[in-house]
């Protein structure tokens, strides 16, 4: 299946672009106050670790937006501040982070809202509007009796066109519901109806397994249907998870390669070795590994070469001797008990020799410095409630 990514228009989060043919970025949120900022440090540099291209913090109170000077200073990817109902928070937090994401259902009169594109647009950083099916502005609850998607949808549009006809475009949306269903139609009806870049994500998804699930279901689907530019997988757990789960969503859809992919066979009658903790041990000991490199785990030499064919590299189990093959190939026999050892040490070996090769190839280019402020035409008005296409889901 070949995916056509929706055209939107692009916007840049530090040095991460997202929208336009910008690869899907994947992101992730600290637990922790930000006044702990040992405690953020720590969770955010397990994320870098982890290949999180972009960390939000919640910024609760002037406590937390304090705070983010000294964690900024010390991270590598850029950072998102967090606002919800008090628009001074945000005033502040845009001269230090990245990207500021408010939620208009919550921020209270428009004026509020046009104090915050002034800040965000002085120091030349994106905004995120993100629209949530928990906090619906009341005239919508009122039209729609409860969250629907219809609701989700017009909230965000009304929203994105009040920001654009005052002349600001530099930013990303999202319409998060923990519904998936919701969320699918909230999506894919603003889709239809706007260029914005989006953020996706089903909110509170669940529990590490019952989120991933959720998440894939739902962030599959809608990526699938091209619509997406960057993502979240909130889960109830380490957010270092997160950033797994996302990777793993990508890499299902061939939309992102990174890192090691471990492919292993369910194991049958015929089986030689233990798979399953082959393959658990392979994902750890390779999680150092960037390179989209496809490594096979697989029971049996009966098969085996054959049902790893579209690996890179792999291993097979036999009495005694198994085989080590690449791209289908019989590479070399290894006795069983070598087989791991001797998988990683094959695989560090052509991660470094694909680092060597794109090094060698690669054309430094200019980081690219922060978009110039757009002119503004801010009016005093707010958003006007617009009379949205009913259009057919799916
Ligand atoms: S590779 Fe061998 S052990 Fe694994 S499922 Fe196939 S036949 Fe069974």
């Amino acid at each position: 299946m070949h995916i056509t990514r929706r055209k939107t228009r692009q916007i840049q989060v530090g040095n991460i672009k997202i929208g336009g043919d910008a690869p899907i970025s994947v992101q992730s949120m600290t637990i922790p106050h930000p006044r702990d900022v040992a405690g953020s440090l720590e969770q955010i540099h397990r994320l870098e670790e982890a290949g999180c291209e972009l960390i939000r913090v919640a910024v609760p109170d002037m406590d937390a937006v304090n705070a983010l000077p000294k964690i900024k200073a010390r991270m590598m990817v850029p950072l998102i501040a967090d606002i919800h109902f008090d628009h001074r928070l945000a005033l502040k937090a845009a001269e230090v982070v990245d990207c500021v994401r408010i939620n208009p259902g919550n921020i209270g009169p428009w004026w509020k809202t046009e104090e915050v594109i002034h800040a965000v647009n002085d120091y030349g950083i994106p905004l995120r509007v993100g629209v949530n099916g928990g906090s619906l502005e009341k005239p919508l609850l009122d039209k729609y009796g409860y969250p629907t998607a219809e609701a989700l949808a017009e909230s965000a549009l009304n929203a994105v066109h009040a920001l654009e006809d005052v002349g600001f475009t530099n930013m990303k949306v999202s319409l998060k519901a923990s519904d998936v269903h919701m969320a699918i139609d909230a999506y894919w009806l603003f889709a239809q109806q706007s260029n914005c870049p989006i953020h996706i994500g089903i909110t509170e998804a669940g529990t590490a397994a019952t989120g991933a699930v959720k998440s894939a279901v739902g962030l599959g689907w809608l990526l699938s249907q091209g619509i997406g530019d960057t993502l979240r997988v909130s889960l109830a757990a380490d957010p270092v998870e997160e950033v797994k789960v996302g990777f793993e969503i990508l890499k299902s859809l061939e939309l992102r390669h990174r890192g090691v992919n471990v492919i292993a066979c369910p194991t049958c009658g015929r089986v030689e070795i233990d798979v399953v903790k082959m393959a658990n041990e392979l994902e750890h000991r390779l999680s150092h590994i960037t390179n989209p490199i496809s490594v096979s785990v697989l029971g049996c030499v009966v098969n085996g070469i054959g049902e790893g064919k579209e690996a890179d590299i792999g291993i097979a189990g036999g009495q005694g001797v198994g085989i080590v093959f690449k791209k289908g190939k019989l590479y070399k026999r290894v006795p069983s008990e070598d087989l791991m050892d001797t998988l990683i040490e094959e695989v560090e070996a052509m991660a470094k020799e694909q680092n060597a090769k794109s090094s060698n190839e690669s054309i430094s280019t200019p980081n690219p410095s922060a978009l110039p402020p757009e002119e503004l035409s801010l009016t005093s008005r707010g958003p006007t409630s617009r009379e949205i296409p009913v259009l057919p889901l799916k």
